[in-house]
């Protein structure tokens, strides 16, 4: 159960109690959280049983976690109930339901798989009866992720969400509308008298959300990027009549052609966003509209890709249900470089800038394969359509390496333009060294409710 006292412990603890004074005291602070929590894992987790130190453990990904789930986790989920819960729930659109788990039974209806009979009488394990949510996570690659938090993760992560979003703090009131995919008991429980939370679903249509909003008029917004541009396309033709402070970006990407899109349309300074993932919620924007690092939360090591761009490895030290140790997200961070003005030690990201899945691959001219990143490829479009016809494009475009490795620019674009994308692309192939595959164009398209990719790349890597 959501527990209000315990979300608002939190929250006191993130805003007023867990601040750093330096980038050293912080990373001194993680290595003993880290330290505490592999112990937990270390004890609870069939799969981990006895590392203690982050070497010990595996560099993993979403693979792996879905191979190893059942020893993995340290509630004693099997993931067949976990998925059978999760799929019914997205079927009945009613996401309430969670698997109830106490310490005795989970144990012993499955002896079999745990061999160490330590585990099963850690007298760690939860003594009392504890709801586990389960969720699926919205991934564009092929295999479907399955996540456990439980309630007590649950209050935490609210807590902290809040200490950064609430711009009036805790007793000031908020009407928070938030689009989503799938509602979560999360935000119906967390509500109270003044903060209110209000789901929109996405598969619903666009007119009802418009006169429920303008009625609303809430003071935060948040959904993903491809759903606030087409709000902020309703707000400047005077349909939508709302207001809002704060605006969150969640779940995809957002550009930064996008963020200036939205700013322009809601008249805000900053558009907020939310970098989180089915593994953790890792970033999130500061007063200054810079993403910081969550680092008070998760460990972040960085694989570097060139001198700014890194893939993160993270190991969460407050997730417990389903460890999340040395995990290897594939997207590509690319660092600020500067401090942020805010004075955070938490480090700032100038972008994310997609996932490592979406580099385009390419022939190059010495036969091997070449891989460009995502926004090189996004220069091409957005520097020739800015430079011919500013005002007349709606900004609205994908780029797509098709299946034979050709391109598709879907945008809606005059011949001009054309022939600019066109010129960029060949300026690209020559600096990059690759050959350039055929590219063609095709008007824009977005299928409703899949997950918005500007870039895009279906051809497999070589
Ligand atoms: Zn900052």
């Amino acid at each position: 159960m959501i527990d209000r006292l315990m979300v608002l412990k939190h929250y006191i603890y993130y805003k007023y109690i867990r601040t750093f004074r330096s980038r050293r005291a912080l990373e001194c602070w993680q290595r003993k959280k880290i330290s505490a929590h592999l112990k937990y894992v270390a004890a609870h987790s069939p799969l981990y049983r006895g590392k203690i130190s982050l070497e010990e453990y595996p560099v993993i990904d979403k693979a792996y976690m879905m191979k190893h789930f059942d020893r993995l986790n340290t509630a004693g989920i099997r993931r067949k109930d976990a998925a059978a819960l999760a799929v019914k729930a997205e079927k009945d659109r009613d996401f309430s339901p969670k698997l109830q788990i106490s310490p005795g039974p989970h144990t012993l209806k499955s002896p079999g798989k745990l061999r160490n009979p330590q585990f099963l009488r850690s007298p760690r394990l939860p003594q009392r009866k504890t709801g586990i949510t389960v969720g699926l996570s919205s991934g564009t690659s092929g295999l479907q992720g399955l996540f456990l938090v439980s309630d007590r993760e649950k209050n935490q992560w609210a807590g902290y969400i809040l200490a950064r979003f609430l711009d009036r703090g805790i007793m000031g009131s908020y009407d928070t509308a938030f689009f989503m995919r799938a509602d979560s008991n999360l935000y119906q429980a967390v509500s109270s008298k003044n903060i209110r939370f209000h789901f929109f679903d996405i598969y619903r249509s666009m007119e009802e959300h418009i006169k429920r909003l303008n009625r609303l008029k809430p003071q935060i917004l948040a959904g993903q990027p491809s759903v606030l541009l087409l709000l902020a396309e309703k707000k400047r033709r005077g349909e939508l009549e709302i207001h809002p402070r704060t605006i969150i970006s969640i779940a995809e990407v957002l550009e930064k052609e996008d963020e200036r899109r939205l700013k322009e349309a809601f008249e805000l300074p900053v558009i907020h966003q939310v970098y989180q993932c089915t593994e953790g919620c890792l970033a999130s924007t500061c007063p200054r509209g810079t993403l910081h690092l969550h680092e008070n939360i998760v460990h972040i090591d960085r694989e570097y890709l060139d001198k700014r761009r890194f893939i993160p490895v993270i190991t969460d030290f407050e997730r417990r249900t389903q460890p999340i140790i040395r995990y290897r997200l594939n997207d590509i961070l690319v660092e600020k470089g500067t401090p942020c003005p805010c004075g955070s030690p938490f480090l700032a990201l100038k972008k994310i800038e997609g996932r490592e899945d979406d580099m385009f691959s390419f022939s190059g001219i010495d036969g091997q394969e070449k891989r460009v990143f995502p926004d090189f490829i996004r220069r091409c479009i957005l520097f020739a359509a800015d430079e011919v016809i500013p005002s007349k494009w709606t900004g609205e475009y994908r780029v797509v390496q098709e299946m034979d490795g050709n391109i598709t620019v879907y945008a809606d674009f005059k011949e001009q333009q054309k022939q600019r994308v066109l010129k960029e692309f060949t300026v690209l192939a020559r600096d990059q060294k690759f050959i350039l595959p055929k590219v063609r164009f095709a008007p824009y398209l977005q299928e409703q409710g899949r997950k918005m990719k500007r870039i895009e790349r279906k051809v497999p890597h070589r």
